[in-house]
């Protein structure tokens, strides 16, 4: 059975198999190892090994290393751990550099055909003989050299007897076309640069537009799925596909790249981020990097429902940061255990409840997950609340603790301000309560109306904790600032120190997502050797994607 398609690259998959042009599918992800990948990556590989999920095919990854000035190992690695972390396994691990025998073999058969020739051109002369969309270009001096003579130089090329940029091979197809791609580009050039993987064996490097198209057609690519800007490459990816003589030839459809408001997606950028020391590194929290987000804490699920929902286009268009953080929410709403943290604390005296003494009350870890367990919260003489839950002069449609009025902790009881206590400067030093008897849950007093509800932390075991908050890393572009490079948000890292949270959080491991109750998710990062415990905001609780 042929699985039903629902967007348009499915539907070419579809018709070639009905057809029975096809009997399998294979696909690839290209990534170039020269940085880490990024969200917009993300959407690649949610199509390619989608697909291959899909339709029971193959979906291999091959690094496009052709460019061995930029790459790294480094580069290599991280991506090939954020793919198994999005949760992909590719069936062939593959690098254009396995290719540079066949390439350069299928070099010197296009010269054997008399197409492809080698042009001593600087790279501004053939810029300049290019031509316009207006006008076409001029042929080169060099177009009509002899195979023989093509043999010879092109074998000198390879074996460095030319200086760098000295000369290059062109494909010799038509000066006058409308499409810039098809007048005579360059497919060789020569380069003296150690490469990652082949370190010093060649001196010239096959163009992308030359190396992918024979990738894709010796692994058996049937689709090779790629984004938009590379529409007007096609007539030479075909091109070269055919004048090679590959049978059967891989088919090349493009779809519209994802952008992000706000959001960088380009490894050239994020690498200055890195390199400047803006952020920590590829994997900072803030960063749009796979590695990044994973660090902050976004579930891979919430990535990739992400992505799906997104959807699969022909036309570029720039979707919300906000439905990503609403994929991140959804996803820990019901994967995240709560628990209660107080920012800026402020001590509460519970008047009633005498030095010594502590009440337990039970509460479900997370009442949105059906496989919940639960836990144990005390409270005792004093407990700390959030400073911005109580007010001397309340702002109108104060919902939180005023002097003389009630309010319910969470999971416990309500209690009722008795006094204040102020410091030297007239400042909120400390609150005194009371405690309603019998208004926990199931309580005679339970019912009772109250203005709010607040989360709370006991002092006695209370948790020390460090804050990370994390914003855009870019501001909102305006009609004026437009560049990345003035919109670098210098307040995208906040750190708020002594922060309290419920002993619950001791326990749970490095890694884990909390939903601290009223204001956000976040993760558990590290614990310093006092014991404090490192959380990075992930997201916050108020949802601002408009569905
Ligand atoms: P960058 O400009 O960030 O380096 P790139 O396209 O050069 O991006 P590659 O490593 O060449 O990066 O990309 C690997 C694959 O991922 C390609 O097929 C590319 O089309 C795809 N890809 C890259 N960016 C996006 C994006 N924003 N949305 C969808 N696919 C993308
Ligand atoms: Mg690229």
């Amino acid at each position: 059975m042929i699985p039903e398609p629902t967007n348009f690259i499915e539907d070419i998959i579809v018709d070639d198999l009905k057809s029975g042009k096809h009997t399998s599918v294979c696909t690839r992800f290209p990534p170039e190892p020269n940085g880490y990948l990024h969200i917009g990556h993300s959407k690649s590989i949610g199509i390619n090994f989608g697909i291959k999920e899909k339709f029971g095919g193959k979906c291999n990854l091959r690094f496009d290393d052709t460019n061995p000035t930029k790459e790294d190992v480094e580069y290599v690695e991280s991506i090939k751990e954020d793919i198994r972390w999005l949760g992909y396994e590719w069936d062939r691990e593959l690098y254009a550099s396995d290719y540079f025998d066949a390439t350069y073999e299928l070099a010197v058969k296009l010269i054997r055909k008399g197409l492809a020739y080698v042009c001593e051109y600087s790279p501004e002369e053939i810029r300049a003989t290019r031509g316009t969309l207006k006008e076409p270009g001029q042929e080169s001096p060099y177009r009509n050299r002899s195979v023989e003579e093509n043999l010879t130089l092109f074998e000198n090329m390879k074996n460095g007897m030319y200086p760098d940029g000295s000369k290059v091979l062109r494909a010799k197809i038509d000066m006058a076309s409308p499409n810039m791609n098809m007048r005579d580009p360059v497919i060789y050039r020569i380069l003296r640069a150690t490469h990652h993987r082949t370190g010093d064996k060649w001196c010239i490097y096959p163009m992308y537009d030359f190396a992918h198209p024979i990738g894709d057609a010796l692994e058996g690519i049937t689709h090779s799925i790629c984004t938009l800007e590379f529409e007007d490459h096609r007539p030479l990816y075909d091109w070269v596909t055919e004048h090679c003589d590959f049978d059967p030839r891989p088919r090349q459809i493009e779809f519209a790249r994802l952008n992000i408001k706000n959001t960088i997606m380009s490894k050239r950028y994020l690498k200055k981020l890195v390199d400047t020391g803006f952020v920590e590194g590829w994997n900072d929290p803030r960063m749009p990097t796979i590695s990044g987000m994973r660090e902050r804490g976004y579930p891979a699920e919430a990535i990739k429902d992400f992505t799906s929902r997104v959807g699969v286009a022909k036309a570029n268009s720039e979707v919300d940061s906000a439905l990503l953080e609403h994929c991140v929410r959804e996803y820990l709403n019901v994967h995240a255990d709560r628990c209660m943290v107080v920012e800026r604390p402020l001590k509460v005296y519970i008047d009633n409840v005498p030095e010594g003494e502590t009440h337990e009350f039970e509460v479900q870890d997370n009442p949105n997950s059906e496989t919940s367990g639960t836990h144990n919260v005390k409270l005792g003489h004093l407990i700390y609340i959030d400073q911005s839950d109580f007010a001397l002069t309340p702002p109108p449609k104060y919902k939180r603790l005023v002097e003389g009025g009630t309010v319910r902790l969470k999971g416990a009881y309500i209690i009722r301000h008795t006094a204040t206590e102020l410091d030297a400067d007239g400042n909120v030093a400390a609150i005194r309560c009371e405690y309603i008897p019998d208004s926990a849950q199931g309580g005679a007093n339970a019912g009772m109306k109250v203005k709010g509800v607040v989360q709370w932390v006991n002092a006695a075991d209370a948790v020390d904790c460090e804050l990370y908050k994390y914003a855009s890393l870019l501001v909102d572009a305006t009609e004026t600032v437009t560049d990345f490079n003035d919109r670098l948000n210098p307040a995208s890292l906040t750190v708020v120190e002594g922060a309290k949270a419920e002993p619950f959080v001791a326990a749970g491991e490095i890694g884990k997502a909390y939903q601290f109750m009223r204001t956000g998710y976040y993760k558990k990062a590290r614990v310093s050797a006092d014991g404090t415990v490192r959380f990075y905001l992930i997201v916050s609780l108020k949802d601002s994607y408009n569905k």
